[in-house]
């Protein structure tokens, strides 16, 4: 262990004296302070210091190779982008960013955006990207080079503030490397359940370098937990029933396929990510719903192809990384003849969104099971010394192959009818900011107006009591819509469906969304009264609404006998005639995103 820490601090001098972009080496890797080999090979993982240095050597090494600070991390240090493209960047370009680089490659090329550590504990994607890169720029351009199809986007460490606080056990189950950082960023968040509502300046540097990258391919690189099993490398493809009719049966019948015998062939079979239905992997295993929150939820939303790594935690770190750096290849041997068609797919992915007059906004699993092929290892139940009582000990010297079932499709459960236009007020400033750093395109209501608007009642709901990734999220059981006149100020947003983020923006506006913003609390204090009344005084006020008003009258026997409990209970009867009294303040439970119906003029 001693060993690596004094070469890779030596390593870290060398890089930091070889960090100069002005020069720009013929043979690149001759000058690394650093190998592909021991990338590929230790049981190390580099720092945070350590990535960006070798990074920032790469880049200064090839003009092909360009690194960018793209934000600030929760613990205040940048989060870096390295940018590899087969067109050497113009002194100018790297100026300006990585838009500009990738801008200066040909349409043809496909966009691929690689994140790295958004748990930190989970490294094998930064050695096997930053040995990836190196391999790449160790080969002069030629007709074929992997960076002549594609340009690649490879976020070092996204979870700066994590991978800075360096340890070597958190991850309790895992097989090396020796050290490396933890779960949470500086603010203790999830970063992967932070891509809607965006707690973290982490991921305002992400949204901002997605929109930048526009990627036709999203990997998000890990390392799993759960059972043991013999592959060293599993995969989760974003759902393809929620991936929709064009992406769906393209990530299902096309590129998953391709992908996974692709790895059997360079590398070593992969299964799909194996989230156990039962207590083992022979009871089946399920296709994870990653709604928007995750990184690939999240890129859907905008018609990019997702994928997750997730390497075997058991298996030695080296091993990990290796099946990651095969898989990085796999996929761009598979880009380099496909390119076509990951733009034709995009394409009609973005025409699909753009002519759909419904989008659904949420998905359950279905009883429908696949038959997949898998070997695993012998499970026994034992008698724990430990607890005294049963215990699960897998046998790696027995394994067994047999199709198990595979829960792998998902319905439809709700669809959102997208308005010509959503209304949002100002006042929702936090709201406003998220859709903003999307590219959303809105604009303000020029002078006070009242618009006959679709609105949406909440009429019931709870929200969890526990806090979950900052949050307290809340759970929608019934709603209720009305068409009603909306009082709006100058300055509240009009912001129509007709636009790129059209499929994000249902899925987060609608009440129903998985990931909707008033899941992510965004708009609890609309879900309050504010105004109340004293019962003693309205059982009078109640008394003479009901003398003077027969349709009243006749309305409250009604509901009185659709709510026996109202017996049991008095002060409800007395609520409901409240409500029905011009007291009522009326926006109690609005949910304050309002719709222009396709069908009306704004
Ligand atoms: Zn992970």
């Amino acid at each position: 262990m001693m060993h690596y820490f004094m070469t890779w601090g030596a390593i870290l001098l060398l890089a930091l004296a070889s960090c100069q972009p002005a020069h720009r080496s013929q043979n690149p890797a001759a000058t690394l302070p650093w190998s592909v080999d021991s990338l590929l090979h230790a049981n190390h993982t580099p720092t945070w210091e350590e990535a960006v240095d070798m990074a920032a050597a790469l880049a200064a090494s090839d003009a092909r190779a360009t690194l960018h600070e793209v934000g600030v991390s929760d613990v205040g240090r940048p989060i870096h982008a390295l940018v590899l493209t087969g067109q050497p960047a113009e002194a100018s370009t790297e100026r300006e960013g990585v838009n500009a680089r990738l801008k200066a490659q040909s349409d043809t090329v496909v966009r691929v955006l690689v994140n790295n550590a958004i748990h930190p504990g989970e490294p094998c994607g930064v050695n096997a990207s930053l040995a990836l890169a190196s391999a790449w720029l160790a080969q002069p351009d030629h007709e074929g080079h992997p960076l002549r199809s594609a340009s690649w986007v490879i976020v070092p460490q996204y979870n700066v503030g994590g991978a800075s606080r360096r340890n070597c056990c958190t991850r309790a189950n895992q097989n090396g490397p020796e050290a490396y950082g933890f779960r949470g960023n500086a603010a203790n968040l999830d970063l992967n359940r932070d891509f809607v509502k965006m707690d973290s300046r982490n991921a305002e540097a992400f949204v901002s370098l997605f929109h930048d990258v526009d990627p036709d391919v999203f990997v998000d690189t890990h390392t799993s937990n759960g059972a043991d099993y013999p592959y060293t490398m599993t995969l989760i493809a974003t759902q393809a029933d929620k991936a929709g009719p064009v992406l769906g049966p393209f990530l299902r019948e096309v590129m998953e396929p391709a992908l996974y015998a692709g790895m059997e062939a360079a590398h070593g079979p992969m299964v799909p990510y194996v989230y156990s239905l039962g207590e083992t992997p022979e009871e089946g295993i399920l296709s994870f719903l990653e709604t928007p929150r995750y990184s690939t939820g999240y890129t859907t939303l905008f018609g990019t192809l997702g994928f997750t790594t997730e390497a075997h935690m058991l298996k030695p770190f080296p091993d990990r990384v290796q099946a990651t750096h095969a898989f990085l290849e796999v996929l761009s041997s598979w880009i380099q003849n496909h390119g076509a068609e990951v733009k034709d797919v995009r394409r009609r992915e973005e025409l699909r969104i753009a002519q759909a007059q419904t989008l659904p906004v949420r998905w359950q699993l279905t009883d429908h099971r696949d038959a997949l092929s898998f070997t695993g290892y012998a499970a026994r139940r034992e008698w724990s010394a430990v607890t005294q009582g049963t215990r699960l000990k897998y046998d790696r010297s027995s394994t067994w192959t047999q199709d198990i079932p595979h829960a792998n499709r998902y319905d439809v459960t709700d669809s959102a009818s997208v308005p010509q236009a959503w209304i949002l007020p100002q006042a929702w400033r936090r709201v406003v900011e998220r859709l903003q750093a999307n590219g959303v395109n809105m604009t303000a209501i020029p002078r006070d107006t009242t618009m006959l608007l679709e609105v949406t009642w909440i009429e019931s709901f709870t929200s969890s009591s526990r806090p979950y990734e900052g949050h307290h999220p809340v759970t929608v059981d019934s709603i209720r819509n009305e068409l009603v006149p909306v009082d709006l100020y100058a300055g509240d947003w009009v912001i129509p469906s007709n636009q790129r983020a059209k499929r994000y923006l249902t899925e987060v506006l609608s009440p129903r969304g998985h990931d909707a913003f008033l899941v992510w609390n965004f708009f609890d204090a609309a879900l309050q009264r504010k105004e109340y009344y004293s019962s003693y005084v309205f059982e009078d006020t109640a008394e003479d609404m009901l003398t003077n008003d027969e349709n009243l009258r006749t309305r409250y026997t009604l509901a009185q006998a659709q709510h026996p409990e109202w017996a049991e209970n008095p002060a409800l009867a007395l609520r409901w005639l409240y409500e029905q009294s011009p007291h009522n303040e009326g926006t109690a439970n609005r949910h304050p995103v309002y719709a222009v119906p396709a069908s009306t003029q704004p």
